[in-house]
């Protein structure tokens, strides 16, 4: 079964979201958080085209947008907000709309683009970044292996809750459900 870059990400938040989307369909609200995402992507194309790469610590490159990716060896596809290729590898960019530090899902949504960027140029991903947009800040990921592994566990543990379509408990941090599109479809957290 083909799944998204987005279930890792979503899963790692929480598990139920991605059980709505493939167990028990439902309706949901598009919030005003995700009208506002669609619009602020594309401002920040604009500025990041004006971006010296020295951000990134890297002396050059070439920057490319919103990618297409797909891994029939992971059974996983995605469009990747932006990636720099050159000669020292390629390096995945999300972008983050968010002033907290990064999340484990933030992290590991990253590490998920960077293994199938692997499998499209053939060649060792070990270095991506997150771009905070509030500050426009960015945070650098080391591509580990076990990184790589968490990644492969998480898609193996979706797949087995779709397969067994077991629903999973809420996350632990209740902060989460206050703006989750699916609140009405969770009556034990709200
Ligand atoms: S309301 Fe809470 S438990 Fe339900 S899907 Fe959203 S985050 Fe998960």
């Amino acid at each position: 079964m083909m799944l998204k870059v987005s279930d890792v990400k979503q899963f790692l938040y929480c598990p139920r979201v991605v059980y709505f989307t493939y167990v028990m369909p439902v309706p949901r609200k598009v919030t005003r958080k995700m009208e506002y995402g669609k619009e602020e992507h594309l401002d920040i194309e604009r500025l990041e085209r004006r971006r010296k790469l020295r951000s990134y610590d890297l002396s050059g490159g070439e920057r490319r947008y919103r990618t297409k990716l797909r891994s029939e060896r992971l059974g996983v596809e995605g469009v990747l907000d932006m990636h720099i290729v050159c000669n020292s590898g390629c390096f995945p960019v999300e972008f983050k709309n968010t002033s907290r530090r990064p999340g484990l899902h933030h992290k590991y949504q990253l590490v998920s683009y960077a293994m199938l960027l692997e499998d499209q140029y053939g060649k060792p991903v070990r270095q991506g970044y997150l771009y905070l947009t509030p500050g426009k800040r960015i945070y650098g990921v080391e591509i580990t292996p076990n990184a790589r592994t968490f990644v492969r566990r998480t898609l193996d543990k979706i797949r087995m809750m779709i397969a067994r379509e077991s629903f999973p408990p809420a996350p632990r941090r209740p902060a989460r459900c206050f703006e989750c599109e699916y609140r009405n479809y969770c009556a034990d957290v709200v």
